[in-house]
């Protein structure tokens, strides 16, 4: 999540200024300290936070990386650099205009609740079409209807309807697996050896003997952006409107009814785990109304 999130400020800099070198700082300020409920978290060394096996990629540490305290921090820090640096690179070139970024909106429905909600990114394509966007990173790849089921972009879309005509919704997906992009190439004779297994050049000479000079191996890392496009779905629209109806009218009348698909995921427990299952309020703390930004 923290990870995400200071991807997501880069980008949002990025879409903003095209300046990369500013989006690279806003990358590193964001994911190195972050402020939860109030505290301010070292991410690296906080035994808040917690990494998952596929965030170290120990291919991706530079030098100066590998005497730090924590490598999947460091993995993942080269990781959102590359997304950064591929976004600027993949994704500005197709953009013809910026016309909206981080956009709070609100809309009150007839019993009175408010909807809010923060839009990403509305922009127009170099075809003229208008997208509403949300940017994710992921180490899984989206299905192709993704997009079109989201909920969450047809509840935008939704929340939008009085103010932008939009042509469509869409994700753009950074793989948080890198591609490395490695080539080899032979030391002695130069001979292209990447994508081959040979363990030292395979390259003949004139009289038929094997090179055998070592590979220099090379890594031009960059990350897979998948841009899904696609039309709302009015029946996700409705589906999500229903569902937070009554999600309300549940609120309203102190019922909180639990979702047991997310008591458990992967490894971690959800954070009132023990509160359902034991009536403990062990690891759960009170937090002022002024402190529950998270920065
Ligand atoms: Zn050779």
């Amino acid at each position: 999540m923290f990870f995400g999130s200071a991807v997501d400020k880069a980008l949002n800099h990025l879409l903003l200024t095209k300046n990369l070198d500013e989006a690279k700082d806003v990358f590193d300020k964001e994911f190195k300290t972050i402020t939860l409920n109030g505290e301010v978290i070292d991410v690296e060394v906080s035994p808040k936070v917690h990494f998952l096996e596929s965030d170290l990629d120990k291919d991706l540490l530079l030098p100066e990386d590998l005497d730090k305290a924590n490598l999947s921090f460091w993995s993942l820090y080269r990781k959102g650099l590359i997304m950064v640096q591929s976004y600027h690179d993949f994704v500005l070139p197709k953009i013809k205009e910026v016309l909206v970024v981080q956009k709070e909106i609100e809309v009150t429905n007839d019993q009175g609740d408010v909807l809010h909600g923060v839009l990403d990114l509305i922009v127009k394509f170099h075809d003229d079409k208008v997208y509403l966007l949300d940017n994710k990173t992921s180490s899984n790849k989206y299905d192709q209807d993704a997009a079109s089921n989201s909920t969450q972009l047809n509840l935008y879309n939704y929340l939008l309807k009085t103010g932008y005509e939009i042509d469509g919704i869409g994700f753009i997906v950074l793989n948080k697996n890198i591609w490395k992009k490695k080539t080899k190439v032979c030391s002695v004779c130069d001979f292209d050896g990447t994508g081959t297994n040979n363990r030292n050049c395979n390259n003949n000479d004139i009289n038929g003997n094997r090179c055998k000079g070592s590979w220099n191996v090379k890594m031009n890392p960059s990350c897979y952006i998948d841009i899904i496009l696609d039309e709302p779905n009015p029946r996700v629209e409705n589906m999500i409107l229903d569902l937070y109806d009554e999600v309300n009218a549940n609120i309203k009348n102190n019922k909180f009814i639990p979702n047991f698909n997310s008591c458990k995921r992967g490894k971690f427990r959800c954070v009132y785990y023990e509160k359902c299952y034991n009536g403990s309020d062990a690891g759960l703390v009170i937090v002022e109304d002024s402190k529950k930004e998270i920065k």
